[in-house]
């Protein structure tokens, strides 16, 4: 495994959530909440809520609907908290690092849920328990937490906050309590994204907008790169307390991650992946009887690929089981494959004789397009062909999103004809990452691509960058309070 060796701690992609209200009780409105972000994170759920007078904390393992009963809901009082979905790892299923990380300490209590991941966490980590600091589980969050509350120690809020931010290095969108305030944080990047909602009753800070839809909210806009948001009933207020010349905005939330429904940084992901299909037909398309999408992620892709076809007909030709859980993240090979079965079936009649042009929004190890490849055939298809809503993934995420190893990565190995002959398509082709810059309206210098150029906007040891990284330095403690 080279992932696990250079990146510190458990890859953390998930969803997070905050919210302040005037006179309602936070606990049901951040249950709704996750169960919007569900998609974020399936591993475990928790809720932290403040009452005014202490934190309550309630973390359990699985989906939001497992996670709490109603009971558990009853206990959380008070008006403001925050929520945390997590998203599986390969392997290690850990309850430990089920968030949000919650702590009390002499100058309060400090919730934490993250998303995102460090890529300078073990050296704090190593400074911190040099101090005297335990620590009870090896992920990034508990070491922000730790060092926010030692700064908090000695410094206002925002002030802990800044010094922290000095520190840390890699991605993070945070959730923040800190007793009854609450906090949104988003790395000078903006790697991944958080916005900022208006509620009936008060405010509100989601990893994605889809949520605050889900309270009748509105959007009011994304956290921007390196900017803190304290948020109160009435309102919120803003520092921007790290400022940096570029973004470096993930692509894949917009390609896979992310809800279609959901507005990031801008952009509605749906359109988005519309726009992304009109590209895939500008850059390859090939004229067969029918185009259909994997469900569900490759639905949008082919519906803007066969629109700009101007012929080609869309049809639905595999049904989900929508009862069986992500195949990504079986542990063997052998499951992943037969998963693939169990979760897509061919409708025949619209496979049967027919060219079929098929459009995933990514190959990651190859299973599942190899595994649908003969399924189509087998349903009678005469040609099948594969169109990818996004470039090659040859390389692996650092900063969250749980892609495989490098090794494993059917695309790192060699060309394009290489993984087109693995998976047995009569032709693949891919999206080029000048389409995903155009549709996202954004340069390739704002973007994190680090999984299709092996180029990472921070700095990783043993893999190259795309930029002058500006890495703070670890120990800033001299930095004057007021800087
Ligand atoms: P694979 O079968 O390993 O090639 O994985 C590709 C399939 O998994 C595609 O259908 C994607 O929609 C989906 N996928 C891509 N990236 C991820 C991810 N990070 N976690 C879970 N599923 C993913």
């Amino acid at each position: 495994m080279d992932t696990g060796q250079t990146v510190d701690g458990p890859t953390e992609k998930c969803g997070v959530v905050g919210v302040s209200f005037r006179d309602r009780d936070a606990a049901r409105p951040l249950y709704y909440s996750l169960y919007a972000l569900q998609h974020r994170g399936q591993e475990s759920a928790g809720i932290v809520t403040h009452d005014g007078f202490q934190q309550h904390s309630h973390v359990g393992m699985g989906l939001v609907g497992d996670a709490f009963s109603e009971d558990d809901l009853d206990g959380l009082n008070g008006r403001t908290g925050i929520g945390h979905v997590r998203y599986p790892t390969a392997g290690s299923i850990d309850s430990s690092c089920a968030q949000p990380f919650s702590v009390s300490f002499k100058s309060g209590s400090l919730g934490l849920s993250h998303n995102g991941n460090l890529v300078n966490a073990d050296e704090i980590r190593d400074e911190l328990a040099g101090m005297g600091h335990a620590f009870t589980s090896d992920g990034d969050t508990e070491v922000i937490a730790h060092d926010l509350a030692t700064n908090l120690l000695n410094e206002d809020l925002v002030r802990a906050v800044k010094h922290t931010m000095n520190r840390i290095h890699g991605s993070y969108s945070l959730a923040i309590s800190h007793d009854d305030t609450v906090l949104g944080l988003r790395d000078p990047e903006g790697n991944r994204p958080l916005c900022i909602g208006k509620l009936e009753e008060g405010y509100m800070v989601a990893s994605e907008s889809a949520a605050i839809d889900t309270l009748d909210g509105e959007l009011v806009r994304d956290v921007r790169p390196g900017e803190l948001v304290v948020l109160s009933p009435e309102g919120f207020d803003s520092y921007q307390l790290v400022e940096r010349e570029n973004t470096a905005h993930c692509f894949f939330e917009h390609v896979y991650f992310a809800r279609p429904d959901s507005v990031i940084d801008g952009n509605l992901v749906y359109e988005v992946r519309r726009e992304l299909g009109r590209q895939l037909w500008a850059e390859s398309g090939i004229n067969t009887d029918v185009v259909m999408p994997v469900p569900d992620s490759g639905r949008a892709f082919a519906s803007g690929y066969a629109e700009a076809s101007e012929g080609v007909e869309f049809a639905e030709g595999l049904m989900k089981n929508r009862y069986v859980g992500r195949t990504f993240i079986m542990p063997t090979q052998d499951e992943r494959e037969r998963a693939v079965r169990l979760k897509l079936n061919p409708i025949k009649s619209t496979v049967e004789g027919k060219s079929v042009t098929l459009i995933d929004d990514s190959i990651v190890r190859g299973t599942t397009s190899n595994q649908l490849v003969s399924l189509l055939r087998e349903a009678g298809a005469t040609e099948v062909h594969l169109r990818i809503g996004s470039p090659p993934i040859t390389a692996p995420c650092y900063m969250g999103i749980n892609m495989a190893t490098r090794e494993e990565l059917i695309a790192a190995g060699g060309p394009v004809e290489d993984v087109e002959e693995e998976i047995g398509a009569d032709s693949l082709a891919y999206l080029s990452v000048d389409a995903i810059a155009e549709a996202l309206g954004e340069d390739h210098d704002d973007l994190c691509l680090g999984c299709v150029t092996g180029e990472y906007p921070y700095e990783i040891s043993g893999e190259e960058t795309d930029r002058d990284v500006e890495r703070p330095r670890t120990d800033d403690r001299e930095l004057p309070a007021d800087d």
